[in-house]
């Protein structure tokens, strides 16, 4: 999952207004970070590997009354496949970022599609250049009419920005709605953002709708036009609210709070409850708000056992790109508190279990600072499937729950019990799951991805994938 800015204001300069946003959304993806600002009919672009910290140093870019920006975490391609791309179709130069993972372009499977190219050259092997090409395909006198037929013919997970050099901002979003992406405006300027915690000081209008096209001319006047139908069946992604959203978005905490005491109430229910509880200990961050739901649901008391390296707050260990780095960035920023913890007998709350890198580390550290004993909670179903639409869950094979029982995940992550929540009990959570509606209110949100925990795929997978059954709707 990535995360996109965009930004265009009456006034000079809107370059540090797209770098604090894409500071804001860092938590989305941090193996590369990029700019575009269009100037005079020029576009300027640059991007650099790493956070936005790195972006920032010796950057030289023209004052600018537009642009677009992008945090990346790779879910195809290299890690140096950093965005905006840049290209000119139809005589009109541009940038584009996005965020999501497409399946088929014009009704082939990506690598069909990447087969058939080959006069072109590509210069990197993400899925981003691969929609650059589409576009360029298409028939149609301007570059907006080749976008719009483009469109169309993708099937997949697509939150897209397009900066046209003649300071034309547009933001588009798949027909399913898998990654989010929101509308803000103020009196002299109008922002897009994968999260509206990234648009402060504006007024937060709403999610761009799913098959949906935003054009924002110079003048901050704002056109919209239905590109693709909206599909009957939609698919935004659960695990935004689960993981990647920061929890002061609209609707993520009282998911989670909802997560931790459905999970409580299933162990109470079911009898599952160690014998022995002196306290809760969250894991931060998106584990905090379901330890609170999930302590405050059985009267028990939430012990700060474990804290966090502030310098590495804004690594997450799920987007390091290998095993290795995913376990030195666990290690690094998990530590845990002897005097809170030792003698202790604890319920860790996590919010879903992926590689299980994090786990183990942080159920050693309880244990060598003097935990009595150590039961883990994980308030998401068993993820034992992979993600096609924008989060990199790769293969079955390095998820954990893929094809092994909870009472060997136990053991592998040396836990005194695991439990996790029931799908149908977080399926119950659904209903707190809100989107931000068509005046600025907040509206549930009906269609819900939970692909990767219920084995349940839209209809369009990639090659050779068995899903075990196929979501009805298109
Ligand atoms: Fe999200 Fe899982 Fe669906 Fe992917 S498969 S979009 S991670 S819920
Ligand atoms: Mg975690």
């Amino acid at each position: 999952m990535c995360g996109v800015a965009g930004y265009t204001t009456l006034r000079i300069n809107a370059t540090p207004h797209i770098l604090e946003m894409l500071e804001l959304l860092q938590d989305r993806g941090q193996s590369g970070s990029g700019i575009a600002v269009c100037k005079d009919g020029d576009i300027h672009a640059r991007t650099k590997s790493g956070p936005v910290s790195n972006l920032v140093v010796g950057l030289d870019l023209p004052d600018a009354h537009c642009g677009i920006g992008h945090v990346r975490y790779a879910t195809s391609g290299s890690k140096f496949a950093s965005q905006p791309l840049t290209g000119a179709i139809a005589g009109t130069d541009f940038a584009l970022c996005t965020n999501g993972d497409t399946v088929k372009l014009n009704g082939k499977y990506r690598d069909e599609f990447r087969m058939s190219l080959q006069q072109s050259v590509l210069r990197a092997s993400s899925d981003t250049e691969d929609v650059l090409h589409l576009i360029a395909q298409q028939p149609g006198t301007t570059f907006l009419k080749r976008l719009v037929n483009a469109l169309k013919k993708i099937e997949g997970a697509f939150s897209t920005l397009v900066l046209l050099k003649t300071g034309v901002l547009i933001a588009t979003r798949d027909r399913w709605g898998f990654r989010p992406l929101f509308l803000a405006k103020r009196e002299d300027a109008v922002a897009f953002a994968s999260e509206p915690s990234a648009l402060v000081d504006f007024t937060l209008i709403r999610e761009v709708k799913p098959g949906e096209m935003v054009i924002v001319n110079p003048n901050l006047a704002i056109h919209s036009q239905e590109v693709t139908k909206p599909a009957r069946r939609q698919y935004r992604c659960s695990f935004e609210w689960v993981y990647m959203m920061r929890p002061d978005n609209p609707g993520v905490y009282p998911f989670r709070r909802a997560q931790g005491r459905t999970v409580a109430i299933e162990m109470r229910e079911k009898r599952k409850l160690p014998e022995k509880i002196d306290g809760v200990v969250a894991v931060f961050d998106s584990g905090r708000d379901a330890a609170f739901g999930f302590a405050g649901e059985l009267g028990l008391e939430v012990i700060p056992g474990l804290n966090r390296a502030r310098r590495l707050n804004t690594l997450r260990a799920f987007l390091g790109e290998d095993e290795g780095e995913r376990n030195s960035i666990a290690q690094r920023k998990h530590s845990a508190n002897p005097d809170a913890v030792s003698g202790k007998h604890l319920i860790v709350v996590d919010d879903s279990l992926l590689r299980s890198t994090t786990m183990k580390v942080i159920v050693r550290k309880l244990r060598d600072a003097g935990a009595a004993s150590v039961h883990v909670v994980i308030v998401s179903p068993p993820i034992g499937g992979p993600c096609f639409y924008g989060t990199n869950i790769p293969t079955r094979q390095e998820l954990v729950a893929s094809n092994r029982s909870e009472s060997v995940i136990r053991i592998l992550i040396n836990a005194d019990s695991l439990t996790y929540i029931s799908l149908e009990g977080y399926r119950s959570c659904y209903e707190h799951i809100t989107v931000s509606g068509y005046e600025g209110k907040l509206k549930p949100c009906k269609h819900v991805c939970d692909a990767c925990m219920s084995g349940l795929y839209p209809k369009f997978v990639p090659h050779g994938f068995a899903a075990k059954k196929p979501m009805n709707g298109d």
